[in-house]
């Protein structure tokens, strides 16, 4: 019932303390599409939520020490948990409750005992939810004029991508691309032909590999990590795009010839420590320098310099 992959079914939590709710649950959904965790104490229920993530908690209202409005309280107050869509469960029928409930920041009320169809259909209804919300969070971090990754999302994802190849010592490169004398082109051309080769660019480099994560880093620079490539093999990826770059042609701008510069670092060449800032700024050093030999070149850091491959005009 579940739109899932088999390895990352949504994550349901369930806090009550009968276990016979528990068992009555996992009876009833072991053949859906969804991972169960129970907790069986407000406490147990707090620190699993914050662990698990879940995508959805089933929150009995009457549990001994803390009641659920509390729990939800406390869920809705804390960064970690506040996006999970909780679903009361109570036996109780009275309207003050579900109201109160709602109020607090539940999507949704079930009365015990469950009807096992409508107890599915709420629980699909809430999935459905959360996935629009984690679409609407990702598009949050992407640049609207080129659709790739803004700067916000490159930050986080090298921080996370350095400490993993680090932890498994796997290589990892970053690129730092300038469009060349692009202030110019925009003044020359006007903004919507701007617009037009970001976007152009933009496609030229989301083209490739689907690992390599493409983010637009500025106005006209952008930001490429590539997980498991060595500075070399990203030197590769690098030509390539610069070669298609320079061969495209411009609909009424015959003859116009538009470049970028390439400046690239893996962790291995890096000095301990070894970290993203580090990394970024030591590609966006061999980016310069390839602007200083004269643009429209490949430059790796720290010193290897590589042919320049002549364009197919
Ligand atoms: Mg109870």
């Amino acid at each position: 019932m579940f739109d899932a992959t088999e390895t990352n079914l949504p994550i349901l939590l369930s806090i009550d303390d009968s276990e016979l709710i528990h068992r009555l649950l996992r009876a009833r959904l072991h053949n859906e599409r969804v991972q169960l965790h129970t907790a069986s104490s407000s406490k147990e229920g707090l620190e699993l939520a914050r662990r698990l993530k879940p995508d959805v908690i089933l929150l009995d209202l009457d549990m001994p020490e803390m009641d659920g409005f509390e729990i939800i309280t406390r869920l809705k107050d804390d960064p970690a948990t506040q996006n999970i869509a909780v679903i009361f469960v109570s036996a109780s029928n009275d309207t003050a409750n579900r109201v109160r409930g709602l109020d607090l920041g539940a999507v949704d009320f079930i009365a015990k005992p469950f009807d096992v169809v409508e107890l599915k259909a709420r629980l699909r209804s809430a999935l459905r939810v959360q996935h629009l919300i984690k679409i609407l969070a990702q598009k949050a971090q992407i640049d609207g004029a080129s659709g790739l990754w803004n700067r916000t999302y490159f930050d986080k994802r090298l921080e996370a991508e350095v400490s993993e190849a680090l932890r498994y010592n796997k290589p990892l490169s970053i690129i730092v691309v300038d469009l060349d004398r692009f202030k110019s082109t925009n003044d020359q051309f006007g903004h919507l032909f701007g617009d037009l080769v970001i976007e152009r660019f933009a496609t030229i480099m989301s083209g490739g590999r689907t690992s390599d994560v493409v983010c637009r880093y500025g106005g006209e620079e952008f930001g490429i990590i590539l997980p498991q490539t060595t500075a070399a093999e990203a030197a590769e990826v690098a030509e390539r795009w610069r070669n298609k770059l320079a061969g495209t042609t411009w609909q009424d701008h015959s003859g116009l010839v538009l470049t970028a510069s390439f400046g690239i670092c893996d962790l291995a060449s890096l000095e301990a420590p070894k970290t993203p800032t580090a990394l970024f700024a030591a590609a966006d050093k061999a980016m310069y320098q390839a602007k200083k030999d004269g643009r429209n070149r490949v430059e790796v850091w720290p010193s290897k310099r590589l042919p320049i491959l002549v364009t197919g005009s």
